[in-house]
């Protein structure tokens, strides 16, 4: 289910967010030495120049939250393992089956009543791992506004949401698996995309308001630039809206969602409260650049391929472990509820093996929409800075192999490095390109189109 999850915000295509510990919005953007204008301008020293920026107990203390992420992948990762390999051992899976066919006897209804009690343990199972992880460390990080019962709240809610989802999609896919018999899979793979595209779309009209309050953003010195730079790449938005995510945490974030003439902008109260216009602006363009290039589109044909990969490995390990463990596990065949344990662990060891994989498609589109930004705010200097408030709770300058395993979206070191260069291309950042360049137009013969 987490996984679930996982998909969903993937495919809520945002810029992650960051944090600041400062309050109230700076209203100045400071450039530091090495990375002014001039003739000796150089990407590398700029770049070098707004990491330095970062205080180092700063830096270690980001770094420290980033790097045990990777651990919590994989403590999450053994841990839901483990639980479905009890649930299999201990024939839970299987008396829950029994239970709900004894309840009734329509296939359909047996699904839900299955699944929802196990999904509700699952919860209660992992929820220590998840007040540690969720609740305490953030905490610990500065990252959490909320206390307990507002959290636990939002917990709540959440589970309900996911109960909800998750009965529908696999009663759903276990219809499927009845009805189609050897090409279940093929299907099975293409009913989740259209699952969770489902509710990617209904997600800002009808989830995320359980959980914040959004509202159209009024103030015109922040709303008419964004618009503008809105209809000036052909993006039909009329409104800009603001979500209170000061409510949950600390970090800044801004989105593109929905698709399908669902479109909406939303920026956050911690992105307005504590951004220079300079960042907001590059924020904007980055996220522009998601709705331009469509990039939810090519997330939906992504994942309907990464579907079909994981259910055809699905198809093949279910039938080689029913072989071997069915009996035992008193799971009937494919068509049986009671496999579903079976099904999640081996999906999940799908998951977390192509996780680079995953990891770097989202990590591709993230880089284009940093380009386009750059192209469409012109701020590579509030690129620049807003790229080092992701520093609070991502680590800046790993290396590339880290890079490439474990980062959703480029490093700090990666998006600045881009800004520091298109800004040496442009704006006189470098040794008067914009000059040279229009003196080379003018002697070079007419280009053929
Ligand atoms: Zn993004």
């Amino acid at each position: 289910m987490r996984r679930a999850f996982l998909l969903v915000a993937a495919i809520v295509l945002c810029l992650p967010s960051f944090s600041s510990a400062d309050s109230g919005a700076p209203s100045k953007l400071e450039v530091p030495a090495g990375a002014r204008p001039g003739p000796n301008f150089n990407v590398k020293v700029a770049t070098d120049a707004w990491l330095r920026t970062v205080p180092p107990d700063k830096k270690a203390r980001s770094d420290a939250y980033f790097e045990g992420g990777y651990w919590f992948e994989l403590w999450d990762f053994l841990l839901s393992a483990a639980i479905m390999v009890f649930f299999l051992e201990s024939r839970v899976s299987a008396h829950l089956r029994d239970w709900a066919e004894r309840v009734t006897g329509r296939k359909n209804a047996q699904t839900p009543l299955y699944f929802v009690p196990l999904f509700l343990l699952t919860y209660a199972l992992t929820f220590p791992l998840t007040v540690y992880e969720g609740y305490f460390r953030e905490r610990h990080y500065g990252l959490a506004t909320q206390t307990f019962g507002p959290w636990f709240r939002d917990q709540i809610v959440g589970l309900a949401v996911g109960a909800v989802l998750g009965a529908i999609g696999v009663t759903i896919l276990f219809a499927i698996v009845r009805r189609l018999g050897r090409r279940w899979w093929i299907w099975g793979a293409l009913a989740s995309v259209v699952l969770v595209a489902v509710t990617v779309l209904i997600a800002p009209v009808y989830i995320a308001p359980l959980f914040n309050t959004y509202q159209k953003l009024e103030d015109p010195k922040i709303k008419d630039p964004i618009l503008r730079m809105a209809r000036a790449n052909g993006i039909p938005a009329t409104d800009v809206y603001e979500v209170d995510a000061s409510r949950q945490s600390t970090r800044v974030s801004a989105n593109v969602s929905g698709f399908l003439g669902t479109e909406r902008i939303t920026l956050n109260d911690n992105l307005l409260n504590r951004s220079t216009p300079e960042e907001i602006q590059g924020v904007m363009g980055h996220e522009m650049g998601h709705y331009v290039m469509h990039h939810i589109y090519k997330d939906i044909f992504f994942y309907a391929l990464f579907f079909l990969a994981g259910f055809a490995f699905l198809n093949w390990s279910l039938g080689w472990s029913l072989t071997r463990w069915g009996e035992r596990w008193q799971i009937r065949g494919i068509t049986d509820v009671a496999v579903f344990p079976l099904a999640a662990l081996l999906l999940s060891i799908f998951f977390f093996v192509t996780t680079p994989i995953d990891n770097t498609w989202t990590r591709t589109q993230e880089y284009e929409a940093d380009i386009f930004g750059l192209n469409a705010a012109r701020q590579p200097d509030g690129e620049a800075a807003v790229d080092l408030k992701l520093g609070d709770y991502r680590k800046l300058d790993p290396s590339p192999i880290e890079e490439f395993i474990f980062f959703d979206h480029p490093s700090g070191r990666t998006r600045i490095s881009a800004a520091m260069r298109w800004k040496r291309e442009n704006l006189n950042g470098g040794n008067e390109p914009a000059a040279e360049s229009a003196q080379d137009a003018r002697q070079a013969p007419p280009a053929q189109r």
